[in-house]
């Protein structure tokens, strides 16, 4: 292969990876891999809050428990002290308003014992419903990613083809060449190169007067282009193909 159709050739590889590339990044399973992992980690947020209350809800709700029963032993205590002063009437009076204070209190905790435990069943059904949608996600997410991959093994087949093609079509480019080349399509988007078609390049497409491609023609086969700058190959120019 000659330096100037290694040069063509390689652009043609280029092209075609950035079009595999698009393509990859364009197939539906990228966006909802993406969107998967943006709930994924809405979700995780979320649950770790759901968490952290429902802990807080399960103190609470023991706390309570402990002030039931160190409330019920308190009653215990003071009716066994009323029995052995059942002869004295006043203290057995103040036992008695003490015992209705401690009834009031327990009846509190009570009351509250309950809002505590809807509270915790409401956070422990939350919960329960985000470690669900998460498992759900993670089996759509492993749906989209076999998909993905099932349905890009042919374009990733073609890229590692090209790649290894690119590899043999560098070899046959002097390295001067070949960094004009990177520099000239980062420039243009990848159309770095053009040919001379008579006397038209076939990506500008501005007609060279008729003394400036004489000189080209004159000239090294590969060159520049002197209105748009591209890379110019002027080999094969007076040949209709
Ligand atoms: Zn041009």
């Amino acid at each position: 292969m000659t330096e100037s159709q290694a040069l063509l050739r390689l652009q043609e590889i280029d092209l075609e990876l950035m079009r595999l590339n698009a393509q990859l990044k364009a197939m539906p399973q990228q966006k909802k891999l993406a969107a998967i992992q943006a709930a994924e980690k809405n979700l995780a947020g979320k649950l770790k809050t759901i968490v952290g209350q429902r802990k807080d809800a399960e103190i609470d709700l023991d706390d309570n428990e402990a002030a039931q029963l160190k409330t019920k032993d308190r009653v215990s205590e003071i009716q066994a002290e009323a029995q052995q002063r059942a002869q004295d009437f006043r203290g057995v009076r103040d036992l008695e308003a003490h015992l209705t204070a401690l009834a009031k209190q327990l009846e509190k905790l009570e009351y509250k014992h309950r809002e505590l435990e809807g509270n915790l069943e409401k956070l422990m059904k939350a919960e329960q419903n985000a470690n669900d949608l998460a498992a759900k996600l993670n089996d759509e997410r492993a749906v989209q990613q076999e998909s993905y991959e099932r349905q890009s093994a042919d374009i990733m087949a073609r890229v590692r083809v090209l790649a290894a093609e690119r590899k043999a079509v560098l070899a046959d480019i002097s390295q001067d060449v070949a960094d004009k080349y990177a520099k000239a399509a980062k420039r243009f988007g990848g159309l770095a190169v053009e040919r001379l078609r008579g006397n038209m390049p076939t990506t500008c497409r501005v007609k060279l007067q008729q003394g400036i491609f004489g000189e080209l023609m004159r000239g090294p086969i590969i060159t520049e282009c002197p209105y748009c700058h591209r890379m110019l190959v002027t080999e094969g120019a007076l040949v209709d193909e």
